[in-house]
């Protein structure tokens, strides 16, 4: 069976955890701190915090921006559920706007007329491992005074024009689940230029603690383990590699299911840096699709096969359809395009793919 993921983990890693566990020293200390460090130079931002998964650092980004009770944040509904529930842990409202059915992100000319006094923040996810039109969400956000929180959390290393996602501003979350492009087993980053916001996520993340038994907020155990920082380091290392190797994976596909009318390959705008967290096509009959590519060793995801506005426990925040969002959630496939994948099990994906089209 060919997998649509698998997290690269070697003698390394395990040696890595091996002497954390040995030292004793297991909870956010130096490793955390030489990870975080390392993490910040990677996407080209002055801070990045550690912290347990890539919700807590989605959580942590939206409090220390501001957003509150009665706030509303307005984001995509085609993503994974935390993007928009971690709004409403901040006592705020997830107001969702259409995507752009060409690249599944947010459709940034649809996001002016849903601005209100009670808008707060933007928050774009950059599906997929492709960025948002960032450009454009900069200025809206410039031009009325909201915070820009990107959902980076399957974005490691994307980019537009070469410049990194993150410098985009205000603040930037990133998940280290082992399916990403990079893991540390559970873990997230919150990654940010501004000092203010870098020093708040810091407090949230330690009970609120200024200085012991002194608390500046309510705050959370958002902790990252040395071992699970061990493992970051290592992996952070090796993450231009893997991303090189999925990109070449995409390019691979893109050529041999060109032209192919029953599949619509991903669309990549000019100029931006798309990093290929999954490589998802287009098809009709999607279910039927994957279920006859089970069948002949090929494992396939869908991501997502419902819109955020037609969860349950989201749905009373909507009251609109989202035609862009629930048209590709009943068409979208991804294929396997991890970096361990041999020539010949690219050809076998292509080959299966085809098939299950026909
Ligand atoms: C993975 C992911 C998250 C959540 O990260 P966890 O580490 O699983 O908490 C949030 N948003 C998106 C878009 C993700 O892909």
């Amino acid at each position: 069976m060919i997998n649509i993921a698998k997290p690269q983990l070697s003698e390394e890693e395990v040696r890595a955890v091996t002497d954390v566990l040995l030292s004793g020293k297991l909870a956010q200390g130096e490793k955390v701190a030489e990870f975080e460090k390392a993490f910040a130079a990677f996407t080209g931002a002055r801070h990045a915090v550690a912290v347990g998964n890539g919700t807590q650092a989605l959580h942590a980004a939206l409090l220390a921006s501001g957003v509150q009770t009665s706030d509303d944040v307005i984001t995509t509904p085609f993503s994974f559920i935390s993007s928009a529930t971690t709004i409403v842990h901040c006592g705020g409202r997830p107001v969702f706007t259409d995507i752009d059915p060409r690249t599944f992100n947010i459709n940034v000319n649809a996001i002016e007329e849903l601005i209100t006094p009670r808008t707060k923040a933007i928050m774009p996810v950059h599906l997929f491992g492709l960025p948002a039109d960032l450009d454009e969400l900069r200025k809206i956000c410039d031009e009325n005074g909201l915070a820009l929180i990107q959902d980076s959390c399957q974005a490691h290393g994307a980019s537009i024009n070469g410049k990194p996602i993150a410098t985009y501003g205000d603040v930037s979350t990133f998940s280290f689940y082992p399916t990403k492009n990079m893991t540390t087993g559970e873990g997230g980053a919150v990654v940010t230029d501004d000092d203010a916001i870098a020093e708040h996520v810091r407090l949230l993340r330690h009970q609120g603690q200024k200085s012991r038994y002194e608390y500046a907020h309510v705050g959370y155990n958002y902790r990252m383990t040395e071992m699970a920082a061990a493992i970051g380091t290592l992996q952070l290392r090796k993450l231009p590699e893997w991303n090189n190797k999925r990109i070449n994976n995409a390019k691979f596909f893109d050529e041999a299911l060109a032209g192919n009318d029953k599949i619509t390959t991903p669309l990549v705008p000019e100029g931006y840096g798309h990093v290929y967290h999954q490589y998802t096509i287009r098809v009709q009959n999607r279910d039927e699709v994957g279920k006859q590519m089970a069948e002949n060793g090929v494992g396939t995801g869908i991501y997502y096969p419902r819109g955020l506005h037609q969860l349950g426990p989201l749905a009373g925040y909507c009251d609109r359809s989202m035609p862009n969002t629930e048209k590709a959630a009943n068409e979208v496939l991804s294929l396997p395009v991890h970096p361990a994948l041999t020539d010949e099990e690219l050809a076998t994906v292509v080959e299966v793919t085809k098939k299950a089209v026909e």
